[in-house]
C-alpha cells in the first residue's frame, strides 16, 4: 500500500489532533507541520514530527499529497484555503455555516484553475452532522430535522465571558434540553424556540474585588450570546477551573422525525459524544484527507463538500473488502 503523504498547516488544538490521528492510520505518513510562527517555538505532541515555516511549502508540492488545513474559520481559512488550493490538494473544517457558499466559491475558483482538489467544511458540524441532516430529509420526506449541540464547551462563548469586566477566567458549556429531546424522540415534532432547545452554564473565576452580581447580570443579558437562553453562572476558584474544566468535550444530536404514512412515525438519531472536540474533528479531517487524495488521483478537481464524497472513499479498505465486510 502506498502511504498518503500529509502536511498539517497551522498547529493549534486541531493541528495537534491531526498529528495524533495520522499516527493511528496505517496508510498515512506525516510530512510535517507548517506554521506561521517561528518553528523552534512549537512543541509537538509526538517527538518525531518535523515543524517548518510556511515558506518551506514553496518547494514541496511534489512531496505532499494532501495538506490538512487547521487554521481558524474566522480569519485564517478564508485566506489560506484558496491560497493553498492553488498549489496543493487540501482539506479544511471551515465551520462558519452562513459563509460556506462564499468560501466554496473562492476555493472552487482557485482549485479549478490549478487542477487541484479541495474538500471543505469537513468535521462534525459542518461535516458528519450535515450528512445526517441530508440522510434524514432524503429518507423521511415528510418530517422535521432537529440539531442539538452539547453537552459541550463552546470556545466562542467562553471567550465572550472572559471579556466581561471583573472576570479572571471562565468556561461555558452548551447543554441541550432533555425535555426538548424527549419530545422530538417521541415523534411530537414540536416547534422549539432557541430558549427551549439549549441552556447555557458558565463557570467563572472573579478578579479580586469584582462584584459577582454585576458580572452575572452582564453575562446573562449579553445580546446574541446569552440573552436568548436561560443561563446559569457558577462562581468557582482558579484551582477548580484548572482542575475540573481542562478538557474540550462536545457532541450533540441530529434527529429526524417523520411519518412514512399517517400515524406511522419513523425516527433517525445520530449522537456522537466527544471527550475531545478537536481530536474528534481532527479524526474526521484525516478520513476526508484520504478521500481528497483519491479524488485528486482520479482527476476530480475543484471544491467539494462532504455531500460530494462517496463514503467508501473515506475508508482505508478496498471496495471489495467493504462489500464483503460492511455491506
Ligand atoms: P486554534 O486557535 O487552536 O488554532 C488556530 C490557528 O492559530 C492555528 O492553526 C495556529 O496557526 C494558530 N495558533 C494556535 N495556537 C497559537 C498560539 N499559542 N499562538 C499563536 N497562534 C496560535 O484553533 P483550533 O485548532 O481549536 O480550531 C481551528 C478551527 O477548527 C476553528 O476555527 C473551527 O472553525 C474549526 N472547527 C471545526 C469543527 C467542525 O466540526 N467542522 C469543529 C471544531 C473546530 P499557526 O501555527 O500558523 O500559527
Amino acid at each position: 500500500m502506498t502511504a498518503h503523504r500529509l502536511g498539517i498547516v497551522g498547529y493549534g488544538n486541531l493541528g495537534r489532533g491531526v498529528e495524533l490521528a495520522v499516527s493511528l492510520q496505517e496508510d498515512m505518513e506525516l510530512v510535517g507541520v507548517f506554521t506561521r510562527r517561528d518553528p523552534s517555538t512549537l512543541t509537538t505532541a509526538l517527538e518525531d514530527t518535523a515543524v517548518r515555516s510556511m515558506d518551506a511549502l514553496e518547494s514541496m508540492p511534489g512531496e505532499i499529497d494532501v495538506l490538512v488545513l487547521c487554521g481558524g474559520s474566522k480569519s485564517d481559512l478564508p485566506a489560506q484555503t484558496p491560497q493553498l488550493a492553488a498549489r496543493f490538494t487540501v482539506v479544511d473544517s471551515f465551520d462558519t455555516h452562513a459563509r460556506i457558499p462564499e468560501h466554496y466559491a473562492a476555493v472552487d475558483a482557485a482549485a479549478r484553475e490549478a487542477g487541484t482538489t479541495a474538500l471543505i467544511s469537513t468535521g462534525w458540524d459542518p461535516g458528519l452532522f450535515s450528512i445526517n441532516r441530508l440522510f434524514g430529509e432524503a429518507i423521511l420526506a415528510s418530517g422535521d430535522t432537529y440539531t442539538f449541540w452539547g453537552r459541550g464547551l463552546s470556545q466562542g462563548h467562553s471567550d465572550a465571558v472572559r471579556r466581561v469586566d471583573g472576570v479572571a477566567g471562565a468556561v461555558q458549556y452548551t447543554i441541550p434540553s432533555e425535555d426538548a429531546i424527549a419530545r422530538v424522540r417521541a415523534g411530537e415534532r414540536p416547534e422549539l424556540s432557541t430558549r427551549e432547545k439549549h441552556v447555557r452554564e458558565c463557570f467563572v473565576v472573579l478578579e479580586e474585588g469584582a462584584d459577582a452580581e454585576a458580572v452575572r447580570e452582564e453575562i446573562v443579558t449579553m445580546p446574541h450570546y446569552f440573552e436568548p437562553y436561560d443561563t446559569t453562572v457558577h462562581f468557582i476558584t482558579a484551582e477548580e477551573l484548572a482542575r475540573d474544566h481542562r478538557g474540550a468535550p462536545h457532541g450533540g444530536f441530529v434527529i429526524r422525525s417523520g411519518e412514512s404514512s399517517p400515524g406511522t412515525t419513523q425516527t433517525i438519531e445520530y449522537h456522537p459524544q466527544e471527550e475531545s472536540n478537536p481530536e474528534f474533528t481532527a479524526s474526521v479531517l484525516v478520513a476526508y484527507a484520504r478521500a481528497a487524495a483519491r479524488l485528486a488521483a482520479t482527476g476530480e478537481h475543484g471544491a467539494r463538500t462532504p455531500f460530494d464524497v462517496a463514503p467508501g472513499l473515506l475508508s482505508p479498505k478496498s471496495p471489495e473488502q467493504l462489500r464483503a465486510e460492511l455491506l
